[in-house]
């Protein structure tokens, strides 16, 4: 009789260490889960400041434009960032 007592007992022992573990296996995955969003979210927000740097307002009619794109023109007033040509013309013109 005593036997089977432990017999269960050691079985339900077992099981409720199985469920644990499986508990903890879905919280970690959960976790990783939640690590990954924040990098991306870190990733994105550290994405936004460089992007924005490399992004210029032309100084004749305000569009941005992209750094490697822009058009710089170097005068008295220091340099000034046009999206084409035409735009630095205009300014000049002016
Ligand atoms: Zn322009």
């Amino acid at each position: 009789m005593r036997f089977i007592l432990i017999c269960v007992l050691i079985l339900l022992v077992f099981s409720f260490v199985v469920y644990v573990m499986k508990a903890i296996a879905r919280l970690s995955n959960h976790l990783r889960g939640a690590i990954k969003d924040v990098k991306e979210i870190r990733e994105q927000k550290g994405g936004r400041p460089v992007a924005s740097a490399e992004m210029a307002p032309c100084a004749q009619c305000g569009a941005f434009i992209s750094a490697r794109d822009a058009v710089t023109v170097s005068s008295r007033g220091g340099s000034r960032v046009f999206c084409s040509s035409d735009c630095a013309r205009a300014h000049i013109a002016r």
